[in-house]
């Protein structure tokens, strides 16, 4: 994902570059050093692509089970209608709203969680704006009763659309901690988060770029089924990069939502 106009940029807010005295790459925790190798050797991931808080938050929907390109084929579409915002997904007909966003896969389902999410918004906070004065756990919680939203998806909404100092885990993180042996394959969500957290103890910028970096990471070299570890540039520390063995590659899952 990646665009000029992205949403809420936390790293123009907090200084995530090097500065010329920085430790180098190998001071810190593996976790710290593998974030300053990928900002180093990838840059600043300019996320969330969205124009609006309400186009983010509705891309976070939109992208579960399926891949970028077909959420913004879905945005398109409800932007051409005039309906990229909450309220207005809040009064169209179901049946209207999967069709346009039909692209994205399990589109009834997605109309659904869209709509009750919208709903939800308009009746107990008036708009998303409403939302802002919540603690962040208090806003966690919130997002976490609303039906179809589960972790990845609130911890999307929290770091790239409420700028919340959330690091949100997926797949990818999964697999790129699994390999590196900093996670056990069997860790959960909150473990692999709270690892983060409490490792790094990081700012909303470190969040939002730590996320976008590792998703680069596995589309380019931490691939699932043959990891391209020649071009990797984090291989160093890398437990798999220095001693591939790719039938051993534990088979890692996290629910989507
Ligand atoms: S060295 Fe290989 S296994 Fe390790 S992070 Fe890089 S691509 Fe993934």
């Amino acid at each position: 994902m990646h665009s000029p106009q992205a949403w809420h940029r936390a790293a123009d807010d907090i200084d995530t570059d090097e500065p010329e005295d920085s430790p180098p790459a190998t001071a810190g925790t593996p976790l710290a050093q593998l974030y300053r190798r990928l900002l180093a050797a990838y840059g600043h991931q300019d996320w969330w692509p969205a124009d609006s808080r309400d186009e983010m938050l509705i891309g976070a929907i939109l992208t579960q089970n399926t891949a970028w390109s077909n959420v913004e084929r879905g945005i398109t579409a409800l932007r051409t209608a005039g309906l990229l915002a909450l309220e207005r997904i809040a009064e169209i007909p179901e049946d209207e709203l999967a069709e346009l966003i039909r692209p994205t896969g399990y589109y009834r389902q997605k109309a659904r969680r869209l709509q009750g999410f919208a709903r939800l918004v308009a009746a107990e906070h008036g708009d998303v704006d409403g939302m802002e004065a919540l603690p962040t756990a208090m806003l966690r919680a919130w997002l976490l009763e609303v039906p179809g939203i589960g972790p990845e998806t609130a911890d999307s909404m929290l770091c790239y659309g409420f700028s919340r100092p959330v690091f949100v885990v997926d797949a990818y993180t999964i697999r790129i901690f699994g390999r590196r042996g900093l996670t056990a394959a069997t860790a959960r969500y909150h473990e692999i988060q709270q690892l983060v957290h409490c490792d790094l103890t990081p700012s909303t910028a470190v969040c939002n770029e730590y996320h976008a970096l590792l998703v680069r990471l596995a589309k380019e070299c931490c691939r699932a089924r043959t990891p391209l570890c020649d071009n990797c540039p984090a291989a160093a520390g890398c437990r798999h990069g220095r001693s591939p063995v790719p039938a051993a590659s534990p088979s890692l899952h996290v629910a989507s939502g």
